[in-house]
């Protein structure tokens, strides 16, 4: 975000610099500003096991502006953004309003720092809200006023999980969490989802930095992910690797390379 130094100086109250977040490594991992030296030193290490981070990151932003652009030539114009991440570009209110501008967009993040950040980006817009909650309290992030005010449930949404689920352990019972958003969406609704996944060795070493210094960050296979879209009836071409999710241009080769690492894929509830 414009108009900080990556100094610690800047930290809202509130903010703890000395253990790293989620969201600050993924916004040094993505070139931004809004981190400290504590996350620096994950996406660093990260870059040790795999040099393209920065790309995929970036890959990840991509597939995300085009996941929203499908949803919205779907006819949604309401989206639930769960673990949104710190504003950056293109993010989802941007995207989803400028196909259509009465679009609205609730952000949910349990890291405070993306409040502070998405009120000075959001001043004026009504039809965006952020809301700090933790996603893993379905029944408490669907009850917030700004989640009330913004998302009528009884209408088909966009229930997006992007680069988050993975951050859930197994013992969180990241399909049962998902499910219960499901269950409240009306027919129509669609879920949009990226998540880790496994291909070892590479990713071995890639989850071990993950979960040694940020405490989360799980690998999980083909199946797991598919697993997460239970009930639903799949998007072309199913759950891949980000840049075949749907590619404006024309189809890229599969590839054994760290594209690989992350997958994508979209369902709608059926009637
Ligand atoms: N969705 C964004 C994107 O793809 O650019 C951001 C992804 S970032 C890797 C993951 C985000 O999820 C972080 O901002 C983190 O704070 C948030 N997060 C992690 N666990 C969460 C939870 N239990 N509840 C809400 N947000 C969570």
């Amino acid at each position: 975000m414009a108009g900080h130094s990556a100094t610690e100086g800047w930290a809202p109250t509130g903010i703890d610099t000395s253990v790293p977040s989620i969201a600050r490594v993924y916004d040094a991992m993505l070139g931004g500003k809004d981190n400290f030296a504590v996350d620096r030193a994950v996406a660093e290490k990260v870059r040790g096991v795999l040099p393209i981070s920065k790309e995929s990151a970036w890959e990840h932003r991509e597939v995300l502006a085009r996941g929203v652009r499908y949803l919205t030539s779907q006819g949604i114009d309401q989206f639930l953004d769960l673990g949104s991440g710190l504003p950056t570009v293109q993010n989802t209110h941007q995207v989803a309003q400028a196909a259509n501008p009465k679009a609205r967009v609730v952000y949910v993040d349990n890291d405070p720092i993306v409040l502070t950040h998405g009120r000075a980006l959001l001043a004026g817009d009504a039809r965006t809200k952020v809301v700090t909650a933790d996603l893993r309290d379905p029944a408490d992030v669907l009850s917030r006023p700004e989640v009330r005010e913004l998302i009528d449930l009884d209408r088909p949404l966009g229930l997006l999980l992007v680069g988050v689920v993975h951050h859930l352990a197994d013992t969180e019972d990241p399909a049962g969490v998902v499910k219960q958003y499901l269950d409240a969406a009306a027919p129509g609704s669609f879920l949009f989802l990226t998540h880790f996944r496994s291909q070892p060795p590479t990713t071995d070493a890639l989850e071990q930095v993950f979960l040694s210094m940020l405490g989360s960050g799980r690998f999980r296979t083909q199946t797991e992910i598919e697993a997460l879209f239970e009930g639903l009836e799949m998007v072309e071409p199913g759950v891949v690797e980000l840049p075949r999710w749907r590619p404006d241009g024309p189809l890229p080769q599969a590839t054994d390379g760290p594209s690989n690492l992350i997958a994508a894929g979209a369902g709608r509830k059926p009637a």
